[in-house]
């Protein structure tokens, strides 16, 4: 008898870093979390210390092998989930990092992207070249930056001393014990430095950002043999068999391999994916292209249209936090129930500006059509559905820009534990809304990828039978009461908007 076998996924986040074990059936059995430090120096700049995310990962790894026992030989491989855009830059001969991480939400290099790219013609270049919208978010403007600020760096960087990567190279660079400068090809669609329809680093780029090539890491399929470890603090020699971009790897997650299929992930923010097969697709609602986690042996580059909502679960955060009016996120389903309606109550959570398709940064939230009868169970009742409400507008510029109707949404996330919201949404969108029973997409898709490498599993159709039963939720709200209700938001948006 085959002694039990596992691929582990290491789930890089934002907040936490996580390790996860993934048994042959698909099944999640066990995990490990750490978080670790948010650095703000200053009104707008988010930070990490890279020391922070390699020890609070290696932690989390070694803990999960202690706490349950396991040796190498009982590890298949590891696969690597990261935040993306995230920017580090290293030193190749001591690993030492010039400084910190500078996080995707830090804004301190708006100017660099406005003196670079505000030009409408070199922004619709960048566009056609990486798919993406310029914006301080991707690592291009934050490699500048570092090379400009940080004293002696861009001699260095010419000198070919300096490497950058993104936190995936970054753990594979030190899990491997510095033997690996490697990124995969959903990490460098998120750097705005990569050539989405050559699939190379694009030159034209980097000179546009003044960024040696010899800084940037080689490029790999997502499911492939990236390195082994090398690293003296775990076990030897565990192959790493995928890096991937945790929104790529969501979608991989929940199964999305095929063009027409879309994942929708409520958590702090709403991100959004729809797989479109190999044809990039290119919006006009300002959504972006970028690259999708592909299979070992798919034929060609697969793409993914990518939208997000900025203020999700944050709404309910608010509510808990700021306004005091529920005790805990899990209370609104049942608050949001105890009323038949919002009695026309709409909240527009426009708190950082209207995102896509409006992109009217100056508009600030609001909470319209009260009345003496509102009640604290319709102003919850209307935060739930102004989060439904946003995606139904996100699913209509998605429609629109993939010319095709999305059959069947896929949804996770923390949010997405609310049956209220989920039945709410499938009613709004008018379309089926399927919610595996595990909704660790992310970390399901790093060990998914992994495995594939190595033939733990055979092929994309075994995945999909291990998936289990769905919980289903199909609309059943009358045409005319959700034509009605979308009617009332799109005028409580009309009346938030800055511009008009
Ligand atoms: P992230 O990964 O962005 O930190 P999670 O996927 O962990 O987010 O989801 C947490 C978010 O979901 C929080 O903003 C929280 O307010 C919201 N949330 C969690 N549970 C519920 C619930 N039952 N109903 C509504 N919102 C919820």
């Amino acid at each position: 008898m085959g002694k039990t076998r596992y691929v582990i996924a290491l789930d890089q986040g934002t907040t936490s870093s996580r390790a996860v074990l993934v048994n042959r059936r698909g099944r999640i059995v066990a995990s490990v979390s750490r978080p670790f430090r948010q650095i703000y120096p200053k009104p707008g700049w988010v930070e990490h210390d890279p020391t922070d995310i390699l020890s609070s990962q290696l932690g989390a790894l070694t803990e999960l092998l202690v706490s349950n026992d396991l040796t190498p030989s009982d590890v298949e491989c590891i696969g690597i989930a990261n935040q993306r855009e995230t920017t580090l830059v290293w030193d190749r001969a001591t690993g030492r990092p010039v400084c910190n991480a500078l996080v995707w939400q830090c804004r301190r290099t708006a100017p660099i992207i406005e003196r670079l790219c505000g030009d409408e013609r070199v922004a619709a270049d960048v566009r056609a070249r990486t798919g993406l919208i310029p914006d301080a978010y991707f690592s291009a403007s934050k490699i500048a930056w570092i090379l400009d600020n940080v004293p002696g760096a861009r001699e260095r960087a010419r000198a070919g001393e300096l490497a950058f990567g993104t936190v995936d190279s970054w753990l594979a660079w030190s899990l491997t014990g510095g033997r690996a400068h490697v990124t995969d090809v959903t990490n460098a669609s998120r750097t705005m430095l990569y050539n989405i329809h050559e699939g190379r680093w694009d030159q034209t780029l980097l000179d546009l950002f003044d960024i040696p090539s010899s800084m940037m890491p080689e490029v790999l399929p997502t499911s492939c043999v990236f390195g082994a470890t090398a690293n003296p603090s775990i076990p030897l020699g565990l192959p790493i068999c995928s890096l991937v971009g945790d929104q790529q790897a969501a979608l991989f997650g929940q199964c999305c391999f095929d063009a027409g299929q879309a994942k929708n992930t409520y958590g702090t923010g709403c991100f959004f994916l729809l797989h479109t097969g190999t044809t990039p697709c290119v919006s006009s609602h300002n959504l972006v292209t970028t690259i999708a986690a592909s299979a070992p042996g798919t034929r060609g580059t697969e793409y993914a249209l990518e939208g997000s909502v900025f203020v999700a679960g944050a709404l309910i955060q608010w509510l808990r936090d700021e306004l005091g009016l529920i005790g805990s996120a899990q209370e609104t389903e049942e608050l949001a129930r105890s009323v038949e309606d919002t009695g026309g109550v709409y909240i527009v959570p426009a708190f950082t500006g209207l995102g896509a398709p409006w992109w009217d940064p100056d508009a600030r939230g609001t909470i319209q059509g009260i009345t003496r009868g509102t009640s604290r169970a319709h102003i919850v009742r209307a935060a739930l559905e102004a989060l439904a409400y946003q995606m139904s507008d996100m699913c209509a510029a998605v429609q629109a820009d993939a010319g095709r109707p999305i059959e069947v949404l896929n949804v996770d996330g923390g949010a997405s534990a609310n049956d209220f919201l989920m039945q709410f949404q499938s009613d709004i969108l008018g379309i089926e809304l399927r919610r595996p029973r595990c909704v660790e997409s992310t970390a399901l898709g790093a060990a998914y990828l992994a495995g594939l490498a190595t033939g733990f599993w055979g092929g994309t159709d075994e995945l999909r039978d291990l998936r289990d039963d769905d919980d289903v939720f199909l609309p059943r709200m009358d045409e005319g009461r959700v034509r009605k209700l979308l009617a009332g938001w799109a005028e409580a948006v009309r009346r938030t908007r800055s511009d008009l």
